[in-house]
Formats: C-alpha cells, sequence, structure tokens
C-alpha cells in the first residue's frame, strides 16, 4: 500500500499562496506540534507568523485542528489568531470535518496540513480532504512519535518533497 500526500514540503512556510492556489487548496487545517512549532518550543517563529500573515492576505481560510491540550492550542491561537480545536481525536473524520464545515467552501478545496502519516495525512484522506505533509520541525517528541517516524520514512522512501501522486 502507498500513502502519499497531495503535497510534501520541509516546513509550513514553504506552501505559499501560489501552490495553494495551484492546488485549488481555499482554506488549509493545521496541526499544531512540529507543523507550526516545535513540541517543546513556547514561542512561535517569526518566519511562521510572517507565513499565517501571508495566507491571511490571500484569502486563504485558517483553522488549527489538534491532538493537543487546550491550553497549548489556546497559547497557539491566540499567538497566530487562528481558531483552534484542542483534542480533536484525530484521525478520526469529524475531527477534521467539524473545521472544516466552517469555512463553508467544498471539502475538497480544504487541505490537511501536519507532520504525521498516520495522523495527519490518512486520517483527513478518509474524510475527503487534500493533505499536506511536512517535515517534522524537530527530533524530539514522544517515544511512540519517534517509532512511528521510522515507519513513515520507509512508507515515504520514494516519495520526495514537492507533489506526491496519492496512491492506494
Ligand atoms: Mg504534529
Amino acid at each position: 500500500m502507498k500513502i502519499r500526500p497531495d503535497l510534501r514540503v520541509a516546513r509550513v512556510e514553504d506552501l505559499d499562496a501560489t501552490i495553494l492556489r495551484e492546488m485549488n487548496v481555499r482554506g488549509l487545517l493545521l496541526d499544531v506540534d512540529e507543523t507550526l512549532l516545535a513540541s517543546g518550543a513556547t514561542a512561535v517563529d517569526a518566519t511562521v507568523e510572517a507565513w499565517v500573515t501571508s495566507l491571511r492576505g490571500a484569502g486563504l481560510h485558517l483553522a488549527l485542528v489538534s491532538n493537543g491540550r487546550p491550553s497549548r492550542v489556546d497559547f497557539v491561537s491566540r499567538t497566530l489568531a487562528i481558531p483552534g480545536t484542542a483534542l480533536t481525536g484525530k484521525p478520526f473524520p469529524r475531527a477534521y470535518l467539524r473545521a472544516a464545515h466552517r469555512f463553508g467552501v467544498p471539502m475538497d478545496t480544504i487541505a490537511m496540513v501536519g507532520d504525521q502519516l498516520f495522523t495527519d495525512v490518512l486520517g483527513a484522506r478518509w474524510a475527503g480532504l487534500r493533505t499536506v505533509l511536512v517535515d517534522p520541525r524537530s527530533d524530539g517528541g514522544l517515544l511512540h512519535t519517534r517509532l512511528l517516524r521510522h515507519v513513515e520514512k520507509r512508507l515515504l522512501r520514494d516519495a520526495p518533497h514537492g507533489r506526491t501522486a496519492w496512491r492506494t
């Protein structure tokens, strides 16, 4: 089985409005930890703040969809002025669909952006959304996350950064 995101980029900042327009993406659901900031980080990089500002300027709908704690998600939500939901229960489709419906645009014009192949990409794919996989922002994380990274690396070994065809 091949598990592929629609697009693979090194960092969220690489995901500019031009690429999103070419993909006909009008809204982004954003994972928080290791996607927008390292899981141990207590501040959001200025580059990420600038990226959010530019996408907002381009008219993109944005929401945070995280399995993280409410206090963590609230902090990032306030910093970036993006509505956020914590403890969403990814990879179950309801986690993405609740936030996606609020955008009021077709589901296939919304992309989930995250660092985990199973929770962020596979789950969103099940929900009928587009998917973008980013490299994790740090090497840290929980033990089970680190173990999953090895599995993800194997599954993605022939999928370089850039557009990837979804195949199963
Ligand atoms: Mg994450």
